[in-house]
């Protein structure tokens, strides 16, 4: 073999071995993209037949909380913004309250969700429920002290509670604990009463069905301040700091003045939800609801 040989044949040697490794290439991103349009096919035709472009499809199908069980639901749900429109279906913005109901799977959970459509397990009790003491209303000599002989928050949040209400008063704040922990009954027969006698829409638009307060779970508080009636806390010149400094303490003001849509709640100024200090800065920094922490989840 000749110089010029073995350089011929070193040139086909490389050049086939380049032929070989392209072909590889190729099958590989060849079924690469075959799998995964051949994975979402179904989908896409599915979502074609609701008018859904390609890209709108293909960003919904990428977004972290899309759930394919509600694919039915986002397809029906009028808004425009792909990733909006995800998010207002897991939060069940799509549904008429109690329209669905799903119920508590994990009632240890602190950030467990409890609304119009997540209830807790009928005659649910929290089994570590103990009795506030300190920065609790005295009947009588506080407004909006309601009559009963004790106030009980499951233990952490409890232990938050006071906490928090020690800090407060460090800044010349009052805290006082007007409401705790309801049982699933008086909450039944509160919510009876006023349908009896005054109508099923009235009782629902200033009651929460049995199960479906959070009251029943033992993880918020109604709170008013030394001197004010509760409903008008926000008045108060330290109701600011409240605000502020809730999540730094696990708490988050439960149903936002800007945020009725989403909660399917009047504001609330006075109510506070425990959710554990790490999801409430998450939460109080994104500004969310805790519909939204949840509805950020897969
Ligand atoms: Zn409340």
């Amino acid at each position: 073999m000749t110089k010029k040989d073995k350089k011929r044949m070193r040139k086909i040697i490389i050049l086939t071995c380049f032929i070989v490794l392209c072909m590889i290439s190729f099958s590989m991103i060849k079924t690469h993209f075959f799998q995964t349009t051949h994975e979402h096919e179904e989908e896409y035709i599915f979502y074609h037949d609701y008018g859904l472009k390609d890209k709108d499809i293909e960003t919904m199908l990428n977004l972290s909380y899309y759930r394919p069980e509600r694919a039915k639901r986002y397809a029906k749900w009028p808004q425009e913004n792909i990733e909006k429109r995800v998010l207002e279906v897991n939060c069940d913005m799509d549904l008429e309250p109690f329209e669905m109901i799903t119920v508590v799977k994990d009632d240890q959970d602190m950030t467990m969700l409890i609304n119009k459509f997540n209830s807790l397990p009928q005659d649910y009790m929290p089994n570590d429920l103990v009795p506030v003491k300190e920065y609790v209303c005295v009947q009588g000599q506080d407004y909006s002290c309601q009559a009963v002989a004790q106030i009980e928050l499951r233990q952490e949040v409890a232990q938050a509670y006071l906490d928090f209400a020690k800090a407060a008063e460090k800044e010349g704040i009052q805290l006082r604990l007007i409401a705790g922990y309801r049982s699933y009954a008086y909450q039944k027969g509160l919510w009876e009463y006023a349908a009896n006698t005054q109508g099923q829409d009235y009782a629902d638009t200033y009651y929460a069905r049995p199960g479906q307060s959070e009251h029943n779970s033992g993880l918020c508080l109604d709170l008013t301040f030394n001197g004010y009636r509760f409903n008008e806390i926000e008045k108060y010149e330290g109701y600011d700091w409240i605000l502020e400094n809730a999540p730094q303490y696990g708490f988050i003001l439960r149903y936002p003045e800007d945020k009725v849509d989403v909660t399917r709640y009047s504001y609330e100024s006075w109510h506070f939800r425990y959710v554990g200090k790490k999801v409430a800065q998450i939460i109080d920094k994104n500004h969310w609801t805790l519909e939204e922490y949840h509805g950020y989840k897969k």
